[in-house]
Formats: C-alpha cells, sequence, structure tokens
C-alpha cells in the first residue's frame, strides 16, 4: 500500500488578498492523463469564488486553509 500524495497549491484571491493553500489528493494513478476541471474554490476570508484547476476528481478530497504566514493587519477605514 502506498500512500496517497498530498498536492498543495498556493492561491491569492483577487478580491480582499487573502494567500490561501488548496490542498487536494491526486488519485491519478499511472502516467494516464484524466485531465483537469475548473472548480471553483470560495475564499476562505471574503468567501468570493475563485476557479482553480484541479485534476478531474481532486476537489473530492480538497481542503482550503488561510496561509497566514504574512498576515497583513493594514489600517483599512
Ligand atoms: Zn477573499
Amino acid at each position: 500500500m502506498t500512500a496517497r500524495e498530498r498536492k498543495r497549491d498556493p492561491h491569492r484571491c483577487g478580491a480582499c488578498g487573502t494567500q490561501f493553500d488548496v490542498t487536494y489528493f491526486d488519485d491519478r494513478k499511472g502516467s494516464r492523463d484524466v485531465g483537469s476541471g475548473l472548480v471553483e474554490v470560495p475564499c476562505p476570508s471574503c468567501g468570493r469564488p475563485r476557479s482553480v484547476a484541479l485534476p478531474i476528481g481532486a476537489e473530492k478530497t480538497m481542503i482550503v486553509e488561510v496561509d497566514e504566514a504574512e498576515a497583513d493587519e493594514g489600517g483599512g477605514g
């Protein structure tokens, strides 16, 4: 049994600028390319959907995590 490979794709919300990672399991087996599709991932901060290209089937295991490495606390008014 082999461990499933977890992929991580960094993204940035174009609306609020929040950086977040989309992680998922790539269930593609062998070298056969099943293609990829666009999945609408809601921004974890503002909820605005963002189109992300994922391998077919990967959206079932998709997890969205906010990247808090660079928190920007600007004085927004
Ligand atoms: Zn956002």
